[in-house]
This record gives structure tokens, C-alpha cells and sequence, in this order.
């Protein structure tokens, strides 16, 4: 049996007709840049996240560097990130010139630790960038606090996390802006890159809106420096096409997560830690991340057997070469570490099929239990 990661394939044979007739629709129109798709998207992404604004931008990434320079983030400037995420969340910082400045992470949820962030604000502080790490979201009450009582803006990276909830609310809706990405491996995924900023707060929302177009307002007239960061009017067809499905799809990840759990739970629960889900959260299972002993050989294991599983993330952001002029150590954040050492995701897709899981399941045991 040979089992992805994820299965693009399946998903397009399903929506074809939807999506090739939105693409042509597109191309009859004309409208390539900003037109009605995007509005449609901004307006359906905002909605679900229970605030008044959405901007579509060309990229993930994109929209936290906009986020961050529509808060007022500034060279010499100290954002706060997680040590363990995807290296974008930093990269925006670095591009605005601003320090990115790690704390550890929650060893259950994996996501950023409330009181390692209160340890790193300084007078330089500025933000705080809590990832929504797999599809779960962070301690927000907790982070909210300290960014409240210190003066911080609060920027959700939820390129993970489209549709999730914390204690009732929405991510999305648990910061001052929040940012998306539909990169095509995402849970609501374009067929090339796609972002969106989304905020309930107008003076924040209009100054993205301005940086992605150049810093224009009106046409022509730059007060501000920009860019050219738009989210494409294909993609947006796209989108709107999958966005129906965006619900139904989660609810399908967290059946899978729930299967998983109870198979691996049978014969494996003293070796394999299965996903930890707060009682607070909605999680929707971007990934399947599973803590493990001998992940190494175990990933080499299950490659040979056919089924495929991804390391997010191997190395945390604090020892990436690129930040070695930040000056920090291997042992500065150990929980970050240990994970980076210990994780592995495995096949999960709204797709999946129970005898793929069990096939996937019964390869962990044959490695653990041999
Ligand atoms: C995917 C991702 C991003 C970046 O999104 P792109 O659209 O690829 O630029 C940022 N942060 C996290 C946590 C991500 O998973």
C-alpha cells in the first residue's frame, strides 16, 4: 500500500466542473487583479472568523509582513514568535528589520508558552505573533493579558488553522489581525500561492489594503512604502469553489484524528504520545503530529512500508544559520528542542480511508512492537 501525505488528486476529480466552469468564468471576464472573486473570499474569510475585515494578499507569509508594518512594527523593533513553527513567522520579521525574539513552546500543544513570552518583553517589544501550530490554537486569554498590560499588538498566524476555535471563539478573531495562508497543502488550499489578512479593526485593515498596492491612495499618490502583494483573482475562484467544503472537510480531519487515536491507542499508548487536544479548542488537524522515540528510524521504517510522514519541524528557528547573529544556544529552549527531536506527522487528509489508517497504524506496530 503506498499512502501520502495528503491527496490533491482526489479533491480536484470531485470539484472539476465547480472549479473549471469559476476559472472560466474568470478568464471571459477579464478581471484578473482584485475583482469580484477576491471580494466574495475577503467577505466569506472574515465572516468565518467573526470580524468585519478581509485582505486578500499574494501569500502566507506576505500577510504577516503587512500585518506587522500595519501595526506599526519598526526596524530595531522586538517581535516575540515561537522557536517552533514554520520559518515564515520569523522571516517577516526579519524583512521588516525588526528582531525576531523566540520563546519556548507548551511540550503538550506544542504552540507558544505564556510564560516564556512574559520572560522575553523587554522595552522594545512590539508584538506577538502566536502560531496556531497544526491546526489547534494557542493560549490566547494568557497572551492577551501580557500583550494588554505591556502595550503589544497581537498578530495570529493562522496559516494553520482556517476554521478552528478557542473557547468558543474563532481564530481569526483572538488578536488584532490574523493572518492566513492558502498555500496549496493548507486545509483551505489554492492551486498556487493565496494569503489574507483578516482584522475587525478598520484603521488596521485599510493600511494593508494600501500596502498591497504600493502604499497607493488614492491611485498614484505613495505616502507609504508598499508592495505588490495581491491575491490573485484565480486563485480567489478557486478558493470560493473549496470554501463551501472548508467545514465538512475539517470535520472529516478531526474523524481521522479521532480513528488514529483510538488505533494507535490499542497496542501503543505506552510508546506513542497521540495528539494533545485542550478542552478549550476546536482543532482541525492540519496535521496529524504524533511524539515518538526513535522517530529517526522510524520515519525510514515507514517509508519503506509505503506510507509517507513529514518532520515539522526538525530544527527550531533559534538554531537556523540564518539567525546565528541573534546569539542563541542549543539548550536555550529545551521543550522547543526535544520536540523538534521527537515529532512526526502522518497521512492526513479529509480523504483518508479507514483501511489507509489501519495500514498506517499496523507499520507503527510492526516497528515498535516487533
Ligand atoms: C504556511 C505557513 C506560513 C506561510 O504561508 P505561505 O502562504 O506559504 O507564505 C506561515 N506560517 C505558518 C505557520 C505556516 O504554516
Amino acid at each position: 500500500m503506498n499512502i501520502p501525505m495528503l491527496d490533491l488528486k482526489e479533491q480536484y476529480q470531485t470539484l472539476k466542473y465547480d472549479i473549471n466552469a469559476a476559472l472560466e468564468e474568470v478568464m471571459a471576464s477579464s478581471q484578473f487583479i482584485l475583482g469580484q472573486n477576491v471580494k466574495k473570499l475577503e467577505k466569506d474569510v472574515a465572516n468565518l472568523s467573526n470580524v468585519s475585515h478581509g485582505v486578500g494578499v499574494a501569500n502566507g507569509s506576505d500577510a504577516l509582513h503587512l500585518s506587522l508594518l500595519a501595526c506599526g512594527v519598526e526596524p530595531g523593533d522586538e517581535v516575540i514568535v515561537p522557536t517552533f513553527t514554520f520559518f515564515a513567522t520569523a522571516g517577516a520579521v526579519s524583512r521588516i528589520g525588526a528582531t525576531p525574539v523566540f520563546a519556548d513552546i507548551d511540550p503538550k500543544t506544542f504552540n507558544i508558552d505564556p510564560q516564556s513570552i512574559k520572560a522575553r518583553v523587554t522595552e522594545r517589544t512590539k508584538a506577538i505573533i502566536p502560531v496556531h501550530l497544526y491546526g489547534q490554537a494557542a493560549d490566547m486569554d494568557s497572551i492577551n493579558e501580557i500583550a494588554q498590560k505591556n502595550g503589544l499588538s497581537v498578530v495570529e498566524d493562522a496559516a494553520q488553522a482556517i476554521g478552528s476555535e478557542y473557547r468558543g471563539r474563532h481564530v481569526g478573531e483572538l488578536g488584532d489581525m490574523a493572518c492566513y495562508s492558502f498555500f496549496p497543502t493548507k486545509n483551505l488550499g489554492a492551486y498556487g500561492d493565496a494569503g489574507m489578512i483578516v482584522s475587525d479593526q478598520e484603521s488596521l485593515a485599510e493600511k494593508s489594503r494600501v500596502l498591497r498596492v504600493h502604499g497607493s491612495k488614492p491611485k498614484y499618490h505613495h505616502h507609504v512604502l508598499g508592495y505588490n502583494s495581491r491575491l490573485d483573482e484565480m486563485q480567489a475562484a478557486i478558493l470560493n469553489v473549496k470554501f463551501e467544503y472548508l467545514n465538512q472537510w475539517n470535520e472529516l480531519r478531526r474523524q481521522k484524528a479521532e480513528q488514529y487515536n483510538s488505533l494507535i491507542n490499542e497496542k501503543l499508548a505506552d510508546v506513542i504520545q497521540t495528539p494533545y487536544e485542550d478542552d478549550n479548542n476546536y482543532h482541525i488537524y492540519h496535521q496529524y503530529t504524533i511524539r515518538v522515540p526513535r522517530r529517526d528510524e522510524l520515519q525510514a521504517f515507514l517509508k519503506e512500508k509505503g506510507v509517507a510522514s513529514m518532520i515539522y519541524y526538525p530544527i527550531p528557528l533559534h538554531l537556523q544559520p540564518v539567525f546565528k547573529d541573534l546569539g542563541y544556544k542549543k539548550g536555550d529552549f529545551p521543550k522547543a528542542e526535544e520536540a523538534c527531536d521527537e515529532v512526526i506527522s502522518l497521512p492526513m487528509f479529509p480523504e483518508l480511508q479507514q483501511d489507509q489508517q489501519e495500514y498506517v497504524v499496523k507499520q507503527l506496530e510492526a516497528f515498535f512492537l516487533r
